[in-house]
């Protein structure tokens, strides 16, 4: 996933406003893009580079394939924050965001390959008691 690559990710996102309104946009965006490496650019003075992509197939009125539902209560409320949960993710000090190979332990056989069992590990969590919208 790179910035040039919005035609791509908007062709494959779902047909549907990802926000009911600017608040729960803003909202989300502050809980999840303001600490992601992929729009770190877009936060820098320096680069103020193009910014995450995902964003842009938000603004554009589609909900990215790549952004999860999140948790809702029994009562079916929704938080900002949790809303959904993008698996893009990666947390600005993580380093660069493309996956690095793991190397096969010292001294080791490999017996299966591991390319086909690598990928995203997705971490859900209990949701929380904020912003809550219907
Ligand atoms: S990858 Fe996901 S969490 Fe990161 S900036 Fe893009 S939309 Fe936000």
């Amino acid at each position: 996933m790179t910035p040039d690559s919005v035609d791509a990710l908007y062709d494959e996102a779902r047909h549907e406003t990802p926000f009911s309104n600017g608040t729960e946009a803003d909202g989300w965006f502050y809980a999840n893009c303001e600490t992601c490496w992929h729009d770190r650019e877009q936060r820098s003075e320096e680069t103020a580079g193009p910014g995450c992509p995902l964003i842009m197939v938000a603004y554009l009125g589609r909900t990215p394939i790549q952004w999860m539902e999140g948790p809702r209560s029994v009562e079916g409320y929704i938080s900002i924050p949790n809303q959904y949960r993008c698996i893009e993710y990666r947390h600005e000090d993580d380093g660069p965001a493309d996956p690095q190979p793991i190397p096969d332990p010292p001294g080791q056989l490999t017996l299966v390959p591991r390319e086909d069992y690598q990928g995203h590990r997705m971490l859900t969590t209990a949701p929380q008691e904020t912003a809550v919208t219907k």
